[in-house]
């Protein structure tokens, strides 16, 4: 569905055009408004839907993707649409665990509103033969206003590079999640603070959040897997994007 619509209106690349722009096209009523606690949802009345979507979104990114969700579920599931508000429970798209969570409804309004802002095509043109580098994402996350969270966990499933993805909240890891060919051993780490030696624990511990230029960090192999002795030292790397206000630590690790 997604690509029928940029396929209907012409568009190669999302890049050239915003998706608020798509939804005035496709004439679908769009509001901006105070909500609160969720940051949109779909009104139906005598016929007629509304999107409305939260005046107060911090992040374009953010605001981006609930455009792009309201849209999934304006098109996909007007007519039986399951009353619901989106928050940031329903739109964490790339919660594996959540999805058990989360409606069959609100898993595919995440992934048209993934597609439709960056098609699958596109971005394993963009990742061809590259190295996993935060660089890249950033250039990835800048080029289609797509947040750098999404970008890392549609590099687990389509990079070229084997990562692994830690997901820490509040001083706890949630979950974690790997590239098919990450071939390494990890630790047993959910439910607990993050290795004292990794860069999450940096955050969490002393609020530590290094500038652009710094964001590969070197770790050991052994901070987050389980390495014999000999190659316990050998270099590895950490990214960690972190989000002080929700004191979320998203961390990648990679061999280069
Ligand atoms: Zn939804």
């Amino acid at each position: 569905m997604a690509l029928k619509i940029l396929a209907d209106f012409g568009i190669d690349n999302p890049r050239d055009v915003s998706i608020e722009d798509i939804i005035y096209a496709l004439n679908i009523p769009l509001k901006y408004s105070k909500l609160t606690n969720c940051d949109g949802r779909i009104i139906h009345g005598d016929g007629k839907s509304l999107i409305v979507v939260n005046d107060n979104i911090g992040f374009e990114t953010r605001r981006n993707f609930t455009l792009a969700h309201e849209l999934g579920h304006y098109l996909m599931h007007r007519a039986d649409l399951i009353q619901h508000l989106d928050d940031s429970a329903s739109l964490a798209w790339f919660d594996t665990k959540n999805k058990t969570r989360i409606s069959q409804q609100e898993i595919e309004a995440n992934t048209f509103a993934a597609e439709i802002l960056l098609p699958s095509h596109l971005f394993k043109e963009e990742v061809f033969k590259q190295p996993f580098d935060p660089g890249l994402i950033r250039e990835i996350s800048d080029k289609y206003n797509v947040s750098r969270s999404s970008v890392i966990y549609r590099f687990i499933e389509m990079g070229n590079h084997p990562i692994c993805v830690f997901y820490s909240k509040d001083n706890k890891v949630n979950y974690w999640k790997r590239s098919q060919d990450f071939n390494f051993k990890i630790k047993e780490c959910t439910r607990i603070p993050p290795p004292d030696d990794s860069v999450a624990a940096e955050f969490f511990g002393n609020g530590t959040i290094y500038p652009l230029n710094e964001s590969k960090q070197e770790i050991s192999k052994s901070t987050w897997l389980e390495v014999k002795e000999e190659y316990a030292d050998d270099s590895f790397y950490e990214y960690c994007l972190v989000h002080s206000g929700t004191n979320l630590a998203i961390s990648v690790i990679w061999e280069d």
